[in-house]
């Protein structure tokens, strides 16, 4: 097919759709811009457009201030060492599991860490044991399970796992772990530990210090306000020469950002968003307060809320045996959920789920939460008299 102007018509500027719904989708609501940052994303959107101010280090840039934001702001605010911006949390925990680990060796991941965990540990040709949880209805990783994995990793390899890791929260169940325990567990082998915290980094307080955290990884476009892809990795002084080693070729450039990593428009809406981000994490005993003022208006609809009870974060998974009940004779099916929702300008839950989904009420403030429950009400009762 040629690239004929009738072939080109599709291209172009693309409205997005929806517009201007009640958002509860979990990957999306800790990553709304701030009206800051989507200015900074016209004012930055040329391609390479920081690199005019760059003498051969991304992260030292004076002016935009990305060398305050990335070597003093940041660390501050994740309480770590050394901090670096990279292009996602993906790309922070393959960077600490390529350069921590040597092909083959043994890594132990929590069983419900994120897709990209397993994925990261696959590219960095790293083995991968797995920690179990408590399975329902809380699904709570075993501390203790860290002890047991690490030492069958001893007694079947004859040495420790390079890594372990654990995710804060779990992207399914908005599971908060006893992280402290686990980093205590883990450096009693010396066995260095990195948190996973792309649901939480930017939410709420994290504090990588007192959470005996090596490695500390966050993802911009998910709970910092900012247009990705981005994300950051804040690292213990002790790896630090480790992770960011420098090339031998070129001695400015570290080889696990590839020498630079973020060079343009994401970083600068990462900045931009920082203030209103920091300020956020401190309402944060708002926020689970308002998740669990929804989940137990749910619960009175006999839509219950599986994970940790009473929950401590926004993102909650629930099981609507409602809502499975009233799709066997809807109209659209499994689809009736979306649609209803869609019709009450509410968007998130997943098309097609009725009976297990998950959401977030990040942000999404009390009114419109009580407007989202109250509608979940009408849409059972709708059903229920047809
Ligand atoms: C979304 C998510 C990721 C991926 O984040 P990116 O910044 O897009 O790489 C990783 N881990 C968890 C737990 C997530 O929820």
């Amino acid at each position: 097919m040629a690239l004929d102007d009738a072939a080109l018509q599709k291209f172009g500027f693309i409205p997005r759709e929806p517009k201007d719904a009640i958002n509860i989708d979990p990957l999306q609501t800790g990553g709304i811009l701030t009206e800051e940052a989507r200015r900074a994303l016209l004012e930055w959107g040329d391609g390479y457009s920081v690199c005019d101010f760059c003498g051969g280090v991304l992260d030292l840039i004076k002016k935009p201030p990305i060398e305050n934001f990335v070597h003093s702001a940041l660390p501050e605010f994740l309480n770590t060492d050394v901090v670096r911006v990279t292009h996602g949390a993906r790309e922070s925990k393959f960077a600490v599991m390529h350069s921590m680990a040597k092909e083959g060796d043994y890594i132990v991941l929590d069983k419900l860490a994120h897709y990209s965990s397993f994925v990261a540990a696959q590219r960095a040709r790293l083995n991968v044991r797995t920690v179990p949880h408590s399975e329902a209805p809380e699904y709570m990783t075993y501390v203790e399970g860290y002890a047991i994995a690490i030492e069958e990793v001893i007694r079947d390899t004859g040495k420790a796992p390079a890594l372990a890791q654990v995710t804060y929260p779990d992207g399914n169940y908005g599971n908060l772990a006893d992280v402290k325990r686990i980093s205590d567990i883990c450096h009693s082998y010396d066995v260095p530990l990195m948190v996973n915290g792309a649901y939480s980094v930017g939410k709420m307080p994290v504090d990588a210090k007192a959470m005996g955290a090596d490695f500390i990884v966050g993802s911009g476009h998910k709970s910092m306000a900012s247009s990705g892809p981005i994300g950051v990795l804040g690292v213990k002084e002790d790896y630090a020469d480790i992770v960011f080693g420098k090339s031998p070729t070129h001695p400015t450039k570290e080889i696990e950002l590839l020498g630079c990593s973020v060079r343009g428009a994401p970083i600068m809406t990462m900045i931009a968003s920082f203030p209103h981000v920091v300020r956020r994490t401190r309402n944060w005993y708002n926020e689970v307060a308002d998740a669990r003022w929804f989940s137990s208006r749910l619960a009175d609809l006999g839509i219950v809320q599986k994970g940790e009870m009473p929950h401590n974060h926004d993102l909650m998974f629930f099981e609507a045996p409602v809502f499975y009940e009233i799709s066997q004779t809807a109209k659209k099916g499994r689809y009736f959920l979306y649609r209803e929702l869609k019709e009450k300008n509410i968007h998130g839950i997943k098309s097609g789920l009725t009976k297990y989904f998950k959401l977030s009420t990040y942000q999404v403030g009390r009114d419109n939460l009580k407007y989202v429950a109250d509608s979940f009400e009408e849409i059972i009762e709708k059903h229920r008299i047809a």
